[in-house]
């Protein structure tokens, strides 16, 4: 990662307005959203918009055709191009053959990728964005921070100053008057202007449609005063048919700004009378820009199902702290990441998909049920198959692919860290190392790992067998989450069996792209875990639970190693997460809670993996619930605590403030005991209070429940 990347996110992270302003709207957001789409059913709309936008991006040429049939038969003219430099130069063409001086524009994600502005403003034409953020943004000449709302960063303060410096002296930095001042100046800019410019949201194939919505009107006026309109559509805004339009304009609003709908929704369908009543010409342009290059692509293609409602920069809890222009590119966050990979380079993406914390709270909110994080693992691995593994991440992996040596290291690291070791942490490292416990104390690995405590265990023998897959965490860190397993399974009636030749799990290779690297983890384990008939593998690390019921297959079917696949299959069907078994063997009466205990309260932190991929979220609840415990549910329980594997240690700047806020949220509770089912978030969460000083105490579920358990 270069030092300017770094630097970049430290600015952002440290200017007060932006993380401010962005964490009071994605806080506000989440609750504003869930009552926008009250008597909604969030996954049919959702179903309906992925199905009819995967249909028309597997339809491109066709509907391109179709469209431009029925656009052109209305007296519109439509180009269609692969090229951002024709798209430019046939506005420009354009411009100059009417004599155009002044141009307004509504906003326009197409024509910020193809920096239409600065292209036309070198050639003498004035350009004048007319929605307010964008207009705010170009006077400040900066990039837009966010898709939806392109000047969230900036304050009122700012956009005063902006507007004193750039338009007229003296505005105060008061909202109403500032819009108000905005509005004045704008109208008359509507007025003089010979071209107005728009993108469109959706294109409708069966009537030649281009469907345009705003909030400010903006896009009326642009669409209707001058003589000419230029439509800059992506052709990924195609849709087959016109009640296609319904799904998208139930979910646009909703999930972009949390409104019922937009305040204006126009519907444009070939060439119009202008106010003298002469028809306006009207201009589409289809852009491809490697859209049909995307569509060909079985990965990527799904992106191409993108509303741009920008739901998922508000619920990344990493561009709530850094804002979009650390991307430095036109689109931003995570959906930006891959966008640009595309309509850039592959390598613009390098940096930037570093930021992803893999949480997968924009895909539980994607209206276009977009796998944002998926795609963005896919552009590591083709990024590190493209310029290779750095070297010192090389040799990291080779030893972790190595069992007996990665498990040799341990140990003797565990006999190494002992002057460095206090009460069970590890509180400070030396030179180079020191960032990684600056926000928050390391578990020291265990003297004694699980894999060696499990040895000595004496079982009754049961004809009911389970596999325990423990994960690295488990069996270095914290044995005594195996034992407080192995422990209630007993209590049931089943014999656990810890296969020996268990590794990594591979997620720490595969989120780093090395596929190659979480493939031969993934065998090791399989061959492994399989090697004895059991009912159930059972892991207490929802990340590890992931890996072996989904990312082995995905990894494997990445590489095209087709071979692997049929054995990945057969494990994944035997895998089941911790609290999923226990709830199910207490409603099977296998396990009963001690009768009468009152335990007081406990708040409950969900695991990213556990609540959106594995789709558990209940059922520890419940458990806990019978146990005794009283629940006090925190803000944001879902919100991810910063931990995300290795992300914590390559980029610990963002990593502390996301736990900080964690912590605020468990306090703010006033429970004594914060429980969660990941040893991932324990580390992250208890090493974080332990640095806090705060005596609230951080413990995994499997460890509550043990003694509970008659
Ligand atoms: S990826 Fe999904 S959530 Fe993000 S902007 Fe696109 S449609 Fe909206």
């Amino acid at each position: 990662m270069r030092k300017e990347f770094r630097d970049s996110i430290n600015t952002a992270l440290h200017n007060a307005n932006l993380t401010g302003a962005l964490g009071r709207f994605s806080e506000a957001y989440r609750i504003s959203r869930e009552k926008a789409y009250e008597g909604i059913d969030f996954e049919a709309v959702r179903t309906q918009i992925a199905e009819r936008k995967g249909y028309a991006a597997s339809h491109l040429d066709e509907l391109a055709e179709r469209f431009t049939e029925k656009a052109e038969a209305r007296g519109a003219k439509v180009f269609r191009t692969n090229d951002p430099a024709q798209v430019r130069d046939y506005i420009l063409n354009l411009a100059q053959a009417n004599d155009v001086k002044t141009v307004v524009k509504s906003k326009s994600m197409a024509s910020e990728e193809i920096h239409l502005n600065p292209f036309l403003e070198k050639a003498g034409i004035e350009v004048r964005e007319t929605d307010l953020g964008e207009w705010i943004i170009q006077l400040a000449g900066q990039t837009p921070s966010h898709m939806v709302m392109p000047a969230i960063h900036m304050t009122k303060e700012e956009v005063a100053d902006v507007f004193s410096d750039k338009v007229e002296a003296g505005q105060a930095p008061d909202i109403p008057r500032l819009v108000k001042f905005a509005r004045g100046k704008l109208r008359t800019k509507f007025l003089r202007a010979e071209m107005g410019i728009t993108g469109a949201n959706i294109a409708v194939a069966e009537t030649g449609s281009l469907v345009i919505i705003t909030n400010e009107g903006n896009a009326r006026l642009v669409t209707t005063l001058p003589k000419i309109h230029v439509a800059i559509v992506g052709i990924e805004k195609l849709m087959s048919d016109f009640s296609d339009v319904v799904p998208v304009l139930t979910a646009l609003p909703r999930s972009a700004t949390a409104q019922l709908l937009t305040s204006y929704v126009s519907i444009i369908t070939g060439q119009v009378p202008n106010t003298d009543g002469s028809p306006k010409e009207l201009h589409i342009i289809l852009m491809d820009n490697r859209r049909t290059e995307m569509s060909q692509d079985p990965k990527f293609k799904q992106a191409l199902q993108c509303i741009r409602c920008a739901s998922c920069l508000n619920v990344c809890p990493v561009f709530r702290l850094v804002g979009g222009h650390v991307f430095g590119k036109i689109y931003t966050g995570g959906i930006g990441t891959i966008l640009t990979a595309w309509f850039d380079a592959l390598k613009a993406s390098d940096e930037i998909q570093s930021l992803c914390i893999q949480c997968g709270n924009c895909t539980q909110m994607c209206p276009a049920k977009i796998d944002i994080p998926g795609l963005i693992l896919e552009l590591r691995r083709r990024l590190a198959v493209e310029k290779g593994q750095p070297l010192a991440q090389k040799a990291i992996f080779s030893i972790v692919n190595n069992r007996r040596l990665f498990h040799s290291m341990l140990r003797t690291a565990s006999l190494a860290q002992k002057p460095l070791k206090k009460d069970g942490f590890i509180r400070h490292l030396p030179f180079f190392l020191s960032d990684m416990t600056e926000f928050r104390s390391l578990p020291a690995i265990a003297e004694v790992p699980f894999r060696d405590k499990f040895k000595k265990t004496e079982q009754k023998p049961q004809k009911q067998k389970i596999a325990f897959y423990s994960g690295c965490l488990i069996d270095f860190a914290y044995p005594e989450m195996g034992e407080s397993l192995v422990k209630i399974l007993n209590k049931a009636g089943i014999e656990v069996i810890f296969p020996e030749g268990q590794t990594c799990c591979g997620a720490p290779a595969r989120f780093s792209g090395a596929y190659e690297v979480a493939a031969q983890n993934a065998k090791d384990n399989i061959n492994a875990l399989l090697e004895q008939e059991v009912d159930y593998v059972v892991s207490a690390c929802p990340t590890c639970t992931v890996a072996l019921k989904h990312d082995f297959i995905s990894t494997f079917e990445s590489l095209g190693e087709t071979d692997s696949l049929p054995r990945a299959y057969q494990l994944a069907d035997k895998v089941i997460d911790f609290s999923t078994l226990v709830k199910k063997l207490v409603d099977e009466g296998r396990l009963t809670f001690k009768e009468g205990r009152q335990l007081g309260k406990v708040t409950y932190h969900d695991s990213c993996h556990l609540k959106r991929t594995l789709n558990v979220s209940q059922q520890p609840r419940e458990l806990l619930t019978k146990a005794g415990y009283e629940i006090s549910e925190m803000f944001e329980a879902d919100m991810c605590c910063g931990m995300g594997g290795s992300y914590s240690l390559k980029l610990p700047e963002i990593s502390a403030p996301i736990l900080e806020r964690k912590l605020h949220n468990i306090k703010e509770t006033g429970a004594p005991l914060v429980v969660m089912d990941c040893p991932g978030c324990v580390m992250q969460i208890r090493g974080g209070m332990d640095k806090d000083g705060t005596a609230i105490k951080v413990e995994h579920t499997v460890q509550r429940l043990a003694d509970e358990l008659e």
